[in-house]
């Protein structure tokens, strides 16, 4: 370090962790709060910008802390504090304001010299024998425990199960094992979501920190009730589970199926695992995808519904207020606590030809497709993993639908044991629109259609 600052260098370095996320000062611990670490780290990340009061809400503020009880306020308190600390040891730091801007960090003489004041810490270099480790960066399971591993394939840790994993349930789901980064700090954690071989376990996501200690573990409970009173079967189990971006941090989303009746529904889980119920559905809810339209966050979701004994898709902004699937068909597949909100629309879809013929109650919607501009709901059409894939824009817009390419066989295989009395060719369900019934909170129950991409088995039969 040059000696031309005269007697600033003499006050001192700040050091500032971003890995473990503390400050120093000439070697010394300096006392903070996690938030007031996150907006000085925010602000220290774009110095010597501004960073306006929303951007600084977005970046230091937990996702658990909704915006509602967050505001700017909470940013002046802050920073009010953290201009006292850092007074406390050196006068060389310090935060401005202006107005419409927002705050920066500032210090003396040039922009450049930064790093003569506050400089990344660096951790010392371990031993050559034994490397510094690096971030998470995959894990490994077996039946009874979990190791995770950096990227050069060193072991961090390892974490045992509470009970044996199931393992054939886990390793056809990849969606069960995800590394999540709550706060962005490049330092994510495991996300598990267990199924145990144990049945009368509960399922449970599990969270485990960067260092492999329980963070967090979160059974499957919804506290929904039954429409008469009753208390649902202690047979919950996770059907998808995805992180969810916000600007207000990381959520995690959870579809839910009983196993032992009709109920489904949908959490939304802050980042120290705390769940709410936001969406409750008359049957189960399958698959979950992320949407965005005009700038709103949203999250469609696709799986059964047992008061009408139909698949559905439907969709709800991820900050609307809790919902429940839309009143009709029978009651009785109804919560006598659900919540009292709406979804932005909610698509049945039909009972097609082949499911009646084969007798089944419902072909289900058992999982989703995505592109950028596309949204594909695949539903079972017939036995044997025969679908109809349901194309629509991200807004639930119906665009076309499309048979997968062993309904075909399905078709003729019953057509050659005289259970369908017609060939592909001259199918009636191919040769018109399939009809849908949609409900928004505008329109209630109406009909809609969405018609057949093309008809090449058509082309191909004659
Ligand atoms: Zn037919």
């Amino acid at each position: 370090m040059e000696g031309s600052g005269g007697g600033l260098e003499e006050q001192g370095q700040f050091e500032i962790d971003l890995d473990l996320q503390c400050l120093y000062h000439d070697g010394t611990l300096i006392d903070l709060d996690a938030t007031e670490f996150r907006v000085l780290r925010a602000l220290y990340e774009v110095s010597p910008a501004y960073l306006s009061i929303s951007n600084i809400l977005e970046r230091a503020w937990e996702s658990g802390d909704t915006p509602r009880f967050v505001d700017s306020n909470n940013v002046h308190q802050s920073v009010a504090k953290l201009r006292r600390i850092l007074a406390v040891y050196n006068r060389s730091i310090s935060i401005e304001s202006k107005r419409h801007r927002g705050y920066r960090l500032a210090w003396p003489g040039k922009d450049s010299d930064r790093d003569r004041f506050i400089t990344p810490k660096l951790h010392k270099i371990a031993p050559r024998e034994t490397p510094q480790a690096g971030p998470l960066s995959h894990v490994e399971l077996t039946e009874t425990h979990v190791a995770g591993f950096d990227l050069s394939g060193a072991r961090l840790w390892s974490y045992r199960f509470p009970s044996p994993l199931r393992r054939s349930i886990i390793d056809r789901d990849e969606w069960r094992v995800q590394l999540v980064d709550f706060h962005d700090t490049g330092n994510p954690g495991a996300l598990i979501t267990a199924r145990f071989s144990d049945a009368r376990k509960p399922d449970s996501i599990i969270f485990l920190k960067p260092t492999g200690e329980v963070a967090w573990i979160l059974d499957a409970s919804p506290d929904l009730i039954d429409y008469d009173g009753g208390i649902f079967p202690r047979a919950w189990t996770f059907r998808h589970v995805i992180p969810y971006r916000t600007p207000q941090g990381i959520l995690v989303w959870a579809a839910l199926a009983n196993d032992a009746g009709w109920p489904g529904c949908v959490l939304r889980i802050d980042s120290v695992g705390n769940a709410i119920t936001h969406f409750a559905n008359g049957g189960f809810v399958e698959w979950l995808c992320p949407v965005t339209i005009k700038g709103t966050e949203c999250l469609v979701v696709c799986g059964e519904n047992n008061a009408f004994d139909l698949p559905f898709v439907a969709i709800f902004g991820v900050n609307d207020v809790p919902c429940c699937s839309p009143p009709g068909g029978r009651p009785r597949y109804r919560y006598r606590n659900g919540p009292t909100g709406f979804p932005r629309k909610y698509i049945l879809f039909p009972k097609t030809e082949v499911i009646e013929v084969l007798a089944r109650p419902y072909g289900h919607a058992n999982r989703m497709d995505q592109s950028e501009d596309n949204l594909i709901v695949q539903v079972e059409a017939a036995d044997l993993g025969a679908y109809f894939r349901y194309h629509f824009a991200p807004s639930l817009e119906p665009k076309y639908v499309f048979p997968s390419g062993n309904y075909e066989f399905v078709h003729r295989e019953l057509e050659r044991t005289n259970r369908l009395d017609h060939r592909l060719a001259d199918c009636p369900e191919l040769a018109q629109p399939l009809p849908l019934r949609i409900w928004t909170p505008q329109d209630g129950w109406h009909d809609g259609a969405i018609r057949w991409r093309d008809n090449p088995w058509r082309e191909a039969s004659e």
